[in-house]
């Protein structure tokens, strides 16, 4: 009789289990692959936006916040799970002391594609150039209205004309693209969509108009609803607008303008669901990761960050296993007041 040590284990004649391959994608259970990571650095601004803060909006504490080293090792991780593609935005991103050196650090992550920013446009004038050095190729600058005065009440203190000489500086430094994003706030500047159009033909930048969302108990939102087709609408007569099957991998439905580089998009989430095609994900500056804009969702990245400073295979199963949770779609209604208690500039937009 053999003894133990020479006895033919039970399952011998099988063969010994492989651990199945660690994911290298992330794809959710709606059998969408999230690509894009929308990266917010801080949830500070030096404009208090009507549709987006309060007057008197208090922030995180700093220690609250990600830091750089914890920005890169989210990022790196991400990027180890197929994304590709990078915003960073906020908050406004310039207000982050040590932005151009986090870009830095981004771009030599292998396998990063894209990388590219968000801003209200306010320092711009300043910083264009070491972004564009830094390694962003493409930028989007919010810009809802061309009237001073207007523009000033809209965002509380912005001043128009800094934005406009960032908009030019931004041209010279010769970005990829550079789009502007505009809220149509109803009656309060739905009467500067051609203006609007004709400063985007101008320049030869893109435009694209964005249907406000309820995101935070805002009391200012926009009473008269202007629907993507409504603008579309009023555009039409004035210039043609040709749909083009051009995308940036992003929701906007995009028109061309005959006999110029412009294209107008349209940024529809109440009347054109775009959550079919949803390839993103969000982490706030706080360190959540949200796995949709209009739902509550989140996984909290910054407690494993500092649970396990340095580990990156924590972040890596978390991140994985949340993809589970990724909802279907929004549930933005008009008239119906926020299903979402965080505001923008907290969520990174
Ligand atoms: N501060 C930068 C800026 O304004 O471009 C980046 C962050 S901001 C939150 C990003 C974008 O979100 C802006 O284009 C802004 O217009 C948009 N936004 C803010 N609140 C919004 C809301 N309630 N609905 C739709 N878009 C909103
Ligand atoms: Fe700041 Fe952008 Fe929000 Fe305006 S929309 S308050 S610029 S974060």
């Amino acid at each position: 009789m053999p003894d133990a040590a020479t006895q033919t284990p039970i399952l011998a004649p099988f063969p010994a289990p492989t651990p199945a391959p660690p994911p290298s994608r992330l794809v959710d259970p709606h059998g969408r692959e999230i690509t894009y990571l929308r990266l917010s650095v801080t949830d500070r601004c030096d404009f208090r936006c009507v549709y987006c803060m309060d007057p008197d909006q208090r922030f995180a504490q700093r220690d609250q916040t990600l830091t750089s080293a914890e920005l890169l090792a989210v990022t790196r991780v991400f990027v180890g799970l197929g994304v590709r593609k990078v915003r960073l935005t906020g908050g406004e991103p310039l207000v982050r002391p040590d932005l151009i050196e986090l870009l830095h650090a981004l771009r030599a992550l292998p396998g990063l594609e894209e990388l590219v920013l968000t801003t209200n446009g306010s320092q711009l004038a300043a910083r264009a150039h070491d972004l564009r050095a830094a390694g962003v190729r493409r930028i989007n600058i919010s810009l809802d209205s061309l009237r001073p005065e207007r523009f000033r009440a809209l965002t509380r203190n912005g001043n128009l004309g800094q934005v406009l000489t960032g908009i030019d500086t931004a041209l010279a430094a010769g970005f990829e693209r550079i789009k502007l994003n505009t809220l149509i706030l109803g009656e309060r500047n739905g009467d500067e969509i051609l203006d609007l159009v004709r400063f985007a033909l101008a320049k030869g930048i893109n435009l694209s108009f964005i249907e406000e969302m309820p995101l935070g108990e805002i009391d200012r939102r926009a009473t008269d609803f202007y629907s993507s087709e409504r603008i579309r609408a009023l555009i039409s007569p004035h210039f043609p607008l040709v749909p083009t099957t051009e995308t940036t991998g992003g929701p906007a439905r995009y028109y061309r303008i005959p006999g110029s580089p412009t294209r107008i998009g349209f940024i529809s989430p109440h009347s054109h669901n775009f959550c079919a095609d949803c390839n993103r994900v969000r982490v706030t500056a706080e360190g959540q990761l949200l796995l949709c804009l209009g739902q509550e969702d989140a996984l909290d990245l910054r407690a494993l960050l500092r649970r396990h400073p340095g580990a990156d295979e924590p972040l890596r199963a978390a991140i994985i296993a949340a993809m589970r949770m990724k909802p279907a779609g929004h549930r933005f209604e008009i008239g119906v007041p926020a299903v979402v208690g965080r505001r923008m500039n907290l969520t990174g937009g």
